[in-house]
């Protein structure tokens, strides 16, 4: 071989070389190049679908915020329709079980109405401190007897809770019963004391010796139907303890007397006395009470406006007073 020959072939590898390393180059330099741009581009198509899913959150975003808010809304104005109809609803249960009660009351119930007589006294205070001790009420059909000397014996009446009725001023049978007129002035005389004394406007009446007595002149029921023209009720007993018959009973009679009397009925009225001279009253009444309060469904009460009178012209009765 030649020396041209020689250098004409290591030209030939040396351009072959060459254009190997500038194709080398040139794929190095392009591909990258290529890469990044359709990296670049997938980016951008990357970016742009990002982008429509934004869109796309913030409208769900929206649409769940608009229906949380029709929720909401809703939920507010189901609950007024509720409270409403719950408002239409409940007084007519309430009612209903109110009336339910009442009947229960009325049905099961005995009411035991203790009522004192003639007084007050000088026992009205012990009286009414074994009425408090065992946290009950009762009824007191006054005299005219102590107006002048213990008005506070009214009062102490009226403060500590009972009731009072009017019994009759001066409780002489002969002047009260003598003409309808006469009784009226009595027992106007006894209310105007009690109302100016007591501030109680009361229209309950107990007819002295009860409306069975056989000691009024003038028609009983005719003083009967004007003491209803006034507004007024009167109210007979039909269980006695017998403490103002002679001879006069001991505690234990008395107590007897009651609770059989109570036993017999539902709707119990007890004629007491309210005197100095009734000592065994007293000592009866706190075993009348503990005895009564022993029994299941039975309450003592004061007379009131729903308290169902016992009236002996109705009923008849043939005890005493
Ligand atoms: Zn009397």
């Amino acid at each position: 071989m030649s020396d041209d020959n020689l250098s004409v072939s290591r030209r030939k590898r040396v351009n072959f070389i060459k254009g190997l390393l500038i194709t080398v180059v040139i794929i190095m330099i392009i591909t990258p190049t290529i890469v990044s741009i359709v990296a670049i581009s997938g980016l951008k198509k990357l970016d742009s679908r990002i982008t429509e899913l934004d869109d796309k959150i913030s409208k769900l975003e929206l649409t769940y915020m608009l229906k949380a808010q029709a929720d909401e809304a809703l939920d507010e104005l189901i609950g007024e329709k509720e409270t409403h109809i719950i408002e239409q609803i409940e007084p007519a249960a309430d009612e209903k079980t109110e009336t339910i009660q009442t009947e229960t009351v009325n049905e099961n119930i005995k009411k035991v109405y203790l009522t004192f007589d003639d007084g007050p006294s000088s026992t009205t205070g012990r009286i009414l401190d074994i009425l408090d001790e065992h946290g009950i009420k009762a009824t007191f059909f006054v005299t005219g007897y102590q107006a002048e000397k213990h008005p506070e014996w009214y009062k102490d009446i009226v403060d500590r809770g009972h009731t009072i009725g009017m019994h009759s001023y001066s409780h002489i049978y002969k002047d009260i019963y003598s003409s309808p007129e006469s009784f009226f002035v009595d027992l106007d005389k006894l209310h105007d004391y009690i109302e100016k004394t007591t501030g109680v406007d009361t229209h309950y009446v107990r007819f002295p010796g009860g409306t069975s007595n056989n000691v009024s002149k003038v028609s009983v029921k005719d003083l009967c139907d004007m003491v209803h023209e006034r507004g007024w009720e009167y109210y007979d007993w039909n269980i006695s303890c017998k403490d103002a018959t002679s001879p006069a009973p001991n505690a234990d009679q008395i107590v007897s007397f009651t609770l059989t009397g109570i036993e017999q009925h539902s709707n119990c009225i007890v004629l007491m006395h309210d005197a100095s001279d009734k000592q065994s009253t007293i000592e009866a009444l706190p075993r009348i009470i503990e005895a009564v309060q022993a029994q299941k469904d039975t309450q003592f009460c004061s007379i009131n406006d729903e308290t169902e009178p016992v009236q002996h012209l109705l009923t008849g009765y043939d005890d005493e007073d």
